[in-house]
């Protein structure tokens, strides 16, 4: 994972001086000879001493305080999900007692901030707090601007004293090398020459951004991101006149300033555009290698919410902020890629290596079908999956009609496997049919091959890409390993390669086939017909979960997180699920008996005594919802006390199955209510203010 593999990804033409003005360039900033030690030790040469650290931290501080900065700290990525740091200030003391900046070889390489309270599921106990950080000299130094605030951040990777992994870029950092082993065995039986394969990733960020004056009026929005109250508006997304729509310039100058900062910190923002519901807009990035691309999809994420403040406006990040209209996603197209510049899902490219690793994409993805709902599992993702316009929670691949056909002509045996060779090098490279429809179809894929990459469709907005790309690579690595066991023992020494591999790719292929889906991920028959293929449909993340500590997955894993590392993360995942679905319970009891029935009860008494049967019968309706909105939060409050005693995983699966209903019932009874109580009594903001107002 060197330097100059990311530039290239990623060039920096002169003409674009304001891309990675935040960014510490060592070859820009670093004497000749350092430079060159330095580029030794990305390439795994030379180790990172004393001496070349001093030398960097030099240039750091030099570097940093000519920008403004005045402190620097470990920016670092435990398990919550979100980043975190701790700052300390250039400033030491002289032997003779004067003030002086300083930092030093050893400030760069290493923190040890008391991270207590980071989740570790059980890694590391309170007594053991310590977890140590560690600079990662592949991701360059950067600059972070808050209000006056200039910090230096040095992206850091986050493991207990034991050397276990408590954060999400260890794991990823270990998948890639995984990946790196498997791909170049591939390439070299198919005698391609490259000396490193990675995994690629640009990931599509979908978001609301809504007017700040709505947001502070409700506590669910600034408390868990998301209204667990809100009837339908008048009107909501059934216009289609949002999608792809003119920018308003308000927004559109809120994006310009999130760019314009991601842009500095070396984020390649590329495409802006509205979403398909009302105040929702999108994102997306050049791709870049999947580790650099984790850590910016996290920093763009911080400058959008950041940046909103000063347009009055927030940025909702959320899977579900709304109902009754779609959720925001994050797309993670990923690829595998080598330092030569070769994207070997391009089938442009090499028609067998490409054949090969579909092969193993395919078997893992079917193979793995629970693994990778697990990966993308969380509160708020459950309110997205299968909701409007969101991936059902059914794992199905869509491939695009051209691949399809091939494969299913591989499969089927129809074609001579030279023909279909052929048919890859040469069809598929005048074929605009799935270029052109993939996208508009694969909407409803959980997974969907785009052309020359995988669209991982089921990431929610608010997600850390890490764990659903280190999932990925570690299952497609495993899978591509096992093929390629099988075809070097069919092939032997001299054996033809192709007569030996495409056999073993129809195999695998037809094994994975059921996970191949081309229709409508929406509808109630796919449902049906996934059942009958056997395919999981796991509706809500807790029960997913377990499926990290499987045999299968523990293997998918090996080298990348060990076992005691795996249940770790299961276990925070189950901890954020039930106190994210426990703090939303507590705001459905107390926004319901704080602010809405006393207004629901002051529009009862304001009506006054009816004058007919027909009003009569409205006031009767008023105070029967009410009635039933009582008993609701009743029975809710009931159900949550009664998980007090249990642990997080006999929690979850209680508020998955027992409270969500309830929850969803209090909610139909308060949203039944806002229709029908005085709009000058509501205490909330209503989908319609928050909509359609900016
Ligand atoms: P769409 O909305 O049609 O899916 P976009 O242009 O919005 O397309 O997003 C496509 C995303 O896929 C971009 O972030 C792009 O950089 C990324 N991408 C393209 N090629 C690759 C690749 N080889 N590996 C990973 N990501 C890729
Ligand atoms: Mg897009």
């Amino acid at each position: 994972m060197s330097h100059a593999r990311l530039e290239s990804l990623v060039p920096t033409p002169a003409s674009f001086p304001l891309f990675r003005a935040s960014v510490f360039q060592p070859k820009r900033h670093l004497s000749g000879q350092a430079y060159a030690h330095y580029e030794k030790v990305l390439r795994g040469e030379a180790k990172l001493d004393t001496p070349l650290a001093d030398l960097i931290a030099d240039a750091l501080k030099e570097w940093a305080l000519s920008q403004g900065a005045t402190h620097y700290t470990h920016w670092f990525q435990p398990l919550t999900g979100i980043s975190a740091e701790k700052h300390d200030a250039f400033l030491s003391w002289t032997a003779e007692g004067d003030a002086i900046e300083r930092f030093r070889g050893k400030d760069l390489l290493c923190g040890e901030p008391d991270a207590s309270s980071f989740p570790s599921g059980g890694l590391r106990a309170t007594h053991q707090a310590r977890g140590y950080t560690a600079w990662d000299p592949a991701s360059a130094p950067f600059l972070w601007t808050e209000g006056e605030g200039v910090t230096l951040c040095i992206p850091a990777l986050f493991f207990s004293w034991k050397g276990e992994a408590l954060d999400h870029k260890i794991p990823l950092l270990r998948s890639d090398e995984k990946i790196n082993q498997a791909g170049l065995r591939l390439l070299k039986l198919c005698g391609i020459s490259a000396t490193r394969v990675f995994s690629t990733l640009g990931p599509e960020q979908e978001y609301f951004a809504i007017d700040r004056k709505w947001y502070e009026k409700r506590a669910d929005l600034v408390l868990v991101g998301r209204t667990v109250y809100g009837a339908k508006p008048a009107k909501g997304q059934e216009l289609e006149d949002h999608y792809f729509g003119t920018v308003k310039a308000r927004i559109l100058s809120y994006m310009r300033d999130f760019e314009k900062a991601a842009l500095q910190l070396g984020i390649p923002v590329k495409t802006r555009h509205n979403e398909v519901a009302p105040s929702q807009y999108e994102v997306a990035p050049l791709f870049e290698h999947s580790s650099l691309s984790v850590d910016h999809n996290l920093l763009l994420m911080e400058l959008m919410r950041q940046k909103a403040v000063k347009h009055g406006l927030v940025c909702l990040l959320h899977e579900k902020p709304f109902a009754g209209i779609n959720g925001s996603g994050k797309h993670n197209n990923w690829s595998l890629a080598t330092d030569t510049g070769l994207n070997l899902l391009d089938p442009k490219e090499e028609s067998l290596s490409f054949l090969i690793l579909l092969a193993a994409v395919l078997r893992a993805v079917h193979e793995h079908a629970e693994l990778l709902r697990a990966s993308i599992g969380s509160a708020g993702n459950d309110y997205r999956l299968g909701g409007s316009e969101a991936p059902p929670t059914i794992l199905s691949v869509y491939l695009g009609e051209a691949l399809e056909q091939i494969v299913q002509r591989l499969i089927q045996k129809k074609t001579p496997d030279q023909e279909i060779l052929r048919m890859i090098d040469l069809g598929l490279k005048h074929v605009p049919a799935y270029a052109a429809d993939g996208s508009d179809r694969n909407r409803t894929s959980f997974f969907a091959f785009t052309g020359n990459k995988f669209e991982f469709r089921a990431v929610g907005a608010s997600a850390h890409s890490a764990l659903p790309v280190t999932t990925l690579n570690a299952i497609v690595a495993d899978s591509l390993h096992l093929i390629l066991d099988e075809i070097a023992g069919a092939k032997g020494d001299r054996g033809d390669l192709s007569r030996a591999a495409l056999p073993l790719v129809r195999k695998h292929l037809r094994a994975a086939s059921a996970v191949i889906f081309e229709g409508d991920g929406y509808s109630a028959a796919w449902e049906k017909e996934a059942a009958r293929r056997k395919l999981p449909n796991i509706r809500k993340s807790v029960h997913a979960f377990p499926a990290f500590l499987e045999k299968k997955s523990l293997r998918a894993f090996e080298g990348i997180l060990n076992r005691e590392e795996i249940a770790s993360r299961v276990e925070t995942l189950t901890e954020q699920y039930v106190k994210t679905m426990n703090i939303e319970v507590n705001l459905m009891i107390e926004l319901f008996r704080t602010q809405i029935l006393p207004a629901a009860l002051e529009d009862q008494k304001n009506r006054g005594k009816p004058l007919n049967e027909v009003q009569r019968k409205a006031l009767q309706q008023l105070a029967s919802s009410i009635a039933n909105a009582i008993t609701s939060t009743a029975v809710l409050e009931k159900a949550q006390k009664q998980t007090q005693d249990l642990g997080w995983e006999a929690k979850g699966k209680v508020f998955a199955d027992l409270i969500c209903p309830k929850m969803e019932t209090l909610r139909r009874d308060v949203d039944l209510l806002e229709t029908l109580v005085d709009h000058r009594l509501w205490p909330l903001p209503k989908y319609t203010e928050m909509l359609f107002s900016t």
